[in-house]
Order: C-alpha cells, then structure tokens, then sequence
C-alpha cells in the first residue's frame, strides 16, 4: 500500500506495535453495566434535572458501540459490570481545536507572546527534517494525554507539512481509539490539493470515527487569499467544515479578516473559528447571523498574552462556543484546567463572579456544546438511549476532590485527569480503573522524547 510504504518498519511489525504503545485489541464487549452511578450528568435536560439533565442512583447499559438504556437497578444478565458506586458518570470531553503534533515542542520558549513562540517554536518546524514515525510518535504521545483527561472526541488542526505528516497524524489517531476530526491545513497547491482529497477518500471516509475538515488561514494578503479561497472552495466541495484561526493576537485586526471569510463566501455554519478574541460588536454580530462557531482556547490565550475572548457578548449574540485545548501552546492536555480557565478569565475581567461561563454553562462548553459545534450532538456530547457510548466515569474519592459539597463546582474546580477512572468511546475502554488500556506510556513518551531531542538541536543549535 502506497501509504504505508513511506512509514517505518517497527510501525508495521506487531511486536514494535506493542513496544511502541500502540493498542492492542480494543474490541467492546457486546454489553457493558455501569451500575449504580451517584450522579450522572446527561446533559439533555428532557432525561433529568436542570440544565446537566442530572440523574442520581442509576445504572447504564451500553450496547456495542452505543448507549442502550439508563435507568435505575438495569438487570442484564451476561452483561460486563462496572462498579459506579460513588462515581459520578458525564459525556467525554469534546476537544474542538487541537495541534496534536506539537506535543513535541511543549515547553518551547514560554517567554513568547504568539508571534515570539510561532517564529522561534513553530514555523521552523516547516523546515525540519521528519523521519518516518516522528509525527506518528508525537500524535500518540498528545492522544494518551487526551484519554487521560477524558477527552474522547478532538479536532487536530493539523500542519500537514509533507504528506508523511498528515498520513502519520491519522494513523496515530486511528489508531488512539478515539473519535477525531482531522482539520488538514492546505495550500493553494494542486499536489496539496490532491493529497487532502486522498487523505479524506482513503484514511478519513472508511473509517466511522474519523471526519475530515479543512484547515486554513484568513486575510487579504497576496500570499494568504489566494490559499484561504482554494481552501474555501475545497471545504464546499467535499461538505466538510472550513477551520481557521481567527484573530487570535491583536495584530490580525489590521488583516481584513473578516473582509477575506466574505469574499471566500466562507461565513456559514460551516466556519470555525478558532479563538476569536480581538472581535468587534459589528464581527460578532456577522458571526452570529452566519450561525459560525467559534472555539476558545484560554489556557493558551493566557499564555502568549493573546487576550481574552468577550465570551458573554459572544454568548448573548447567540453564537455557539466550544473549548479547545490548542496544543503546544497549553502544554498540558488538561480538560479540567481548561474549563477552569474559561470561567476565571470572564471573572477576573469583568471582576463579577455572576458572568458567563457559569459552572454549568462551561460544562456544557465542553461536552454538548463542542458536539453541537461540529454538527455532531445527534450521534455523541450528551448521554441517552441511541446515542454513541462516549462517555467518562470520574471518581470524586481523591485528595483533590473529595468530600461532597456541590459535585457539580468540583467538576470544574477541583478535577484532574487523575480523577478520570474510565474512557470510553463507541463502548470500548481507552482508560480503566485509572490506567490507559492497551499501550505502554513510557515507551511512547522514549519515543517522542527522541525525535523532541532532534528538534531541540534543530530549533537550538
Ligand atoms: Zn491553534
């Protein structure tokens, strides 16, 4: 296969699969019990209470791939039981921007603003030499970190810098078990062009975890137009969303961004914009009446001093808002961290802690409001009978979190991966009683940690 032949050998000899973290067998049982749950978040309104449609004392059954009831004291015989005594049950975790490859500059230059870290960190990266496996080894060491924290669907807005790159970026997904979208950053060049269609029609198209957008860039410039209207017209070709970062630093208001998306005929529900943080009333009032979506990003957004996203105004425009962790430029894949964020920048800002997000609302942000995002809430985001077995088991019995006061607020305020004891997606454990199944971590993280050592020679030398 042609794909495969551009890859390492150890990538395609069993044992090495095993030395190197891949999974092994991660078929799901044809019925799993999750018995007994304390709380469980549902996040459909019409099945409990409140907002997080809050279910206490109940039992879920899934099926396959797929959540066949919940409800209290379930009696499946032959089913696998999961003791959820104590636990409290939500969806996993929607990650909507991510640059899973970046994992292998964590730590780059964290004295940088945006620009300072894209020119000494990032755009280099355009330029080095990658060897067969150093994207694929990478992707794996991000998508452990992902299940860790109780992500199970994540947008990769992916660099793509040859075509190795993109075609390791997926098999590295594929092969995480999660469910993922491969945002692939193009170019107004018809090889590119060629190889984003075939990526999609062979690696993303057979496989139903995996869906496809393009990745692209706004602005008027003479070298970045003539990219964002191919890409454009790409992404209403295949019918797959168009994912651009969107004034993220306050330099790009002199960009006519928003000039470029109309010109582009890209303002539409399927635009996403990541960041979006330098908007004025007029900017949000458009993205409001295009239905486009818009990802924050804040532990990022702190770090390179971007600023912060008028999430209340974006909220009371009606515009749909999802989070992302945004790759190496958080340095941590840490959902819990994330969401903390978002609702303490409102807060200290607008010094009120009566703002949005509140609690819920940030939750929602993470879960429903991401799948909604991606188009994606019918199948994964809130959990009820029909819907993709894609969910998360936290135990609150730990040091950080325990005792019970509002279970809710300790979600967002007290909660770490370390509380994730189990992941599921499509039915199948990628984390169980607190441990990642089927992959080796350390040896995954030798071998990012030797191509990392080639880039820190490269970047540093
Ligand atoms: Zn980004």
């Amino acid at each position: 296969m042609i794909l495969r032949s551009a890859w390492p050998r150890v990538l395609v000899m069993p044992l090495a699969l095993t030395v190197l973290g891949a999974p092994v067998a991660l078929a799901a049982p044809a019925r799993t019990l999750i018995r007994n749950a304390a709380l469980v978040l549902t996040m459909d309104p019409a099945l409990g209470a409140g907002e997080l449609g809050l279910r206490e004392r109940v039992d879920l059954l899934l099926e396959g791939d797929t959540i066949a009831q919940i409800g209290p004291n379930l009696k499946v015989p032959g089913a696998r039981m999961i003791d959820a005594t104590g636990r409290i049950v939500l969806p996993g975790f929607v990650d909507t921007h991510d640059h899973l490859s970046q994992s292998l500059i964590r730590g780059c230059r964290t004295d940088q603003d945006l620009s300072g870290w894209q020119r000494t960190c990032e755009i280099p990266l355009s330029r080095f030499d990658w060897k067969p496996g150093d994207v694929y080894h990478a992707v794996r060491l991000s998508t452990l970190g992902l299940i860790s924290t109780g992500v199970t669907t994540v947008v990769d807005w992916s660099h793509g810098h040859t075509p190795r790159f993109a075609e390791e970026n997926v098999q590295a997904l594929l092969d995480s078990g999660l469910r993922f979208a491969l945002a692939y950053r193009g170019k107004a060049d018809p090889s590119v062009i060629a190889h984003m269609r075939h990526v999609k029609r062979t690696l993303i198209d057979p496989n139903p975890r995996a869906t496809f957008q393009v990745g692209a860039s706004p602005g008027t410039g003479p070298n970045v137009l003539p990219t964002l209207l191919a890409m454009s017209g790409l992404a209403k070709e295949l019918g797959v969303k168009l994912h651009v970062h969107l004034l993220e630093n306050i330099s790009q208001t002199q960009e006519q961004v928003f000039e470029s998306l109309a010109q582009a005929g890209a303002l539409g529900p399927s635009l996403l914009g990541a960041h979006a943080i330098h908007l004025s009333d007029a900017e949000i009032e458009i993205l409001a009446r295009h239905d486009a979506r818009v990802i924050h990003n804040p532990l990022s957004n702190m770090r390179l001093a971007s600023g912060i996203i008028r999430l209340p105004e974006l909220k009371q425009a009606g515009v749909q808002v999802g989070l992302g962790l945004d790759g190496g430029t958080n340095d941590t894949a840490d959902m819990f961290s994330t969401m903390r964020a978002a609702v303490g920048l409102q807060r200290a800002k607008l010094l009120t802690a009566s703002t949005v997000p509140t609690v819920n609302g940030v939750l929602r942000m993470a879960t429903v409001d991401g799948a909604k995002l991606l188009d994606m809430d019918k199948q994964i985001g809130s959990l009820a009978p029909g819907k993709k077995a894609d969910l998360i088991i936290l135990d609150p019995r730990a040091i950080n979190f325990a005792p019970r006061m509002e279970w809710i607020s300790q979600i967002v305020f007290n909660g770490q991966p370390a509380n994730v004891e189990w992941v599921f997606v499509d039915g199948r454990a990628l984390k169980a009683r607190g441990q990642l199944v089927g992959v080796q971590p350390a040896a995954v993280v030798k071998a990012a940690d030797e191509v990392s050592a080639r880039i820190r020679r490269f970047l540093f030398p």
